[in-house]
């Protein structure tokens, strides 16, 4: 793989999570996805967990300094050399900027940034009949079932819907998303490293970033 180190950005919903467990299946990069991070937080009963539960159960951003930190720590790690995938960071140009930091101080650069482009009705559908699971596999009700009705296809863990899936919460985190991350998306585009998935399925999004990134 000639771009192994990426951006996933797109609004909750849009298919990040799904797209980075097909893509490490098939290339050796470590994801890290600051909600995974916050939620492992909040499920360890941390100080930390207990700040970002309040602000997380209303669909805000946590704060730059807080999800920056967790990443810069992250990436690292000896296993983000091969390559990662940055799923949900950054969420806002003061993130955007800050990461330009950690990078040049890590001596890492970006290959590419995936923006997953999906309309708004089909987030809100897709949010709201969202199935989760602990081991991070995703499925859906409508589009993605998992085999055995509330069991994860990969662990046979039990599946949850995430606190923050409510229909409430997930309009507000949209609109959290056209508010912060959308000049996160126009700058990236500036810097011609933007993939636009725009209204693909899976299949479609793995075919092009196949063409785009190997
Ligand atoms: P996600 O799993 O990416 O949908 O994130 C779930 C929640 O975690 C978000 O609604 C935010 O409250 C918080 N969060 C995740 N990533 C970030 C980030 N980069 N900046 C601020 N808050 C974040």
């Amino acid at each position: 793989m000639n771009k192994k180190n990426l951006i996933f950005i797109g609004a909750p919903g849009s298919g990040k999570g799904t797209i980075s467990n097909l893509l490490m299946e098939i290339a050796p990069l470590a994801h890290i996805s600051t909600g995974d991070i916050l939620r492992d937080e909040i499920k360890r009963d941390t100080e930390l967990g207990r700040q970002a539960a309040v602000i997380m159960k209303e669909g805000g951003l946590v704060s730059d300094e807080i999800v920056v930190g967790m990443v810069k720590e992250r990436l690292a790690k000896d296993d983000c050399k091969a390559g990662f995938i940055l799923d949900g960071f950054p969420r806002t140009l003061n993130q955007a900027e800050l990461l330009n930091k950690v990078l040049a101080d890590l001596g890492m650069t970006l290959d590419a940034v995936v923006f997953f482009n999906v309309k708004d009705e089909t987030l809100l559908a897709r949010l709201t009949s969202r199935l989760s699971c602990k081991c991070g596999a995703v499925f859906n009700k409508l589009g993605m079932p998992p085999k055995v009705e509330g069991i994860c296809d990969k662990c046979g863990g039990e599946l949850y819907q995430r606190a923050d899936d409510s229909l409430e919460t997930a309009k507000n985190r949209l609109a959290v998303f056209y508010k912060q991350t959308q000049p996160v998306i126009d700058y990236y585009r500036t810097t011609g490293k933007m993939v636009e998935l725009k209204d693909m399925d899976k299949e479609e999004s793995m075919d092009l970033l196949k063409k785009e990134l190997f």
